[in-house]
């Protein structure tokens, strides 16, 4: 057996025969990216994990800087509003984490004519986040909005999207972090290198370049300690398995390296520049439809109408 894990250890990063160096038993509540959609949420993962979700029919608004209570939608009867559907051009996207609502029970306000809504789960946020493994030794406060300006718009400092939603925060540093990034996992697995764990690094110390869209790591990423295989935060956790785009009646799939090599051939949709032969990249085999990951709408983190 001690030979099988020498040669695992030589393999070259991607898709050749590694041994799996882990029993799922040992990490019962593993992350698996790419997660299946855009439906699958880290923060959704994360609360269902610990079982901390529970339901009120109503709650107060004040905490979340609202000025009206907020009802639980949980049935169609409950009114004219639609769910987020990007073939329908319906979007309905989360006050506290700006990802999509995809699915029933979610909360709204009660005002006919607010538009406030939150996930279940983004009502259900501690307070505060002791030792946060980005800055230990550090409290951070939670944040309905920062106090940055009057829009609470502010750069997270683990994936550098600007932010306009909730947040984790010291005023004192003027740190802040989105809901999502305070939770990120220590280890994940990736279909792109799929018998090795990957662990979560904080890249300033290293320069290394991500799998996925071959940019620079910024503040942090996930790497396989045997292999040379890095990946950013953001291709990590952000790129789902399928996307759903109105120019396409089809899922588009995740792809990790250019079918057929024929890397030039395809070009994307939405920009009509050709791929990266290394890049991943969003595909369709039925239309032969391809779009860059970056051009994917996936890692936005500000309500548009707020965009300044
Ligand atoms: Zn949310
Ligand atoms: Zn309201
Ligand atoms: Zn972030
Ligand atoms: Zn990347
Ligand atoms: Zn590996
Ligand atoms: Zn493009
Ligand atoms: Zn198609």
């Amino acid at each position: 057996m001690k030979d099988a894990f020498m040669s695992s250890v030589s393999m070259p990063a991607g898709y050749g025969k590694t041994y799996k160096n882990f029993k799922d038993d040992d990490h019962p509540n593993l992350i698996h990216c790419p997660l299946a959609d855009e439906n699958v949420n880290l923060l959704a993962h994360h609360f269902k994990n610990k079982g901390e979700l529970v339901i009120k029919r109503e709650i107060d608004g004040e905490m979340f800087c609202h000025p009206h209570p907020l009802i639980l939608y949980d049935t169609f009867l409950n009114g004219s509003v639609s769910l987020h559907d990007p073939m329908k051009k319906v979007e309905l996207l989360c006050d506290g984490c700006l990802r999509p609502i995809t699915s029933m029970p979610f909360y709204k306000c009660s005002e006919h004519d607010c538009d406030f809504v939150l996930h279940e789960w983004c009502t259900m946020l501690p307070s505060q986040i002791q030792d946060h493994h980005h800055s230990p030794g550090h409290t951070l406060v939670f944040m309905a909005k920062t106090p940055i300006d009057s829009l609470g718009l502010f750069k997270c400092q683990i994936c550098w999207l600007p932010c306009n939603g909730f947040a984790y925060g010291c005023m004192q540093c003027a740190y802040y972090v989105d809901i999502h990034c305070v939770f990120i996992p220590d280890v994940i697995t990736h279909d792109a290198h799929p018998n090795h764990l990957l662990s979560r690094f904080k890249a300033s110390s290293a320069y290394k370049d991500c799998k996925a869209c071959t940019e620079r790591i910024g503040e942090m990423g996930f790497y396989c300690p045997t292999c040379d295989f890095y990946l950013d935060l953001n291709c990590a956790l952000l790129l789902p398995r399928t996307i759903r785009h109105k120019f396409d009646k089809h899922p588009l799939t995740l792809r990790y390296y250019p079918a057929e090599n024929h890397g030039s051939e395809y070009f994307c949709e939405i920009c009509e520049d050709e791929f990266d032969p290394t890049d991943w990249f969003y595909h369709c085999n039925m239309c032969a439809y391809s779009m860059h990951t970056a051009c994917a709408p996936l890692k936005q983190q500000c309500k548009l109408y707020f965009v300044i």
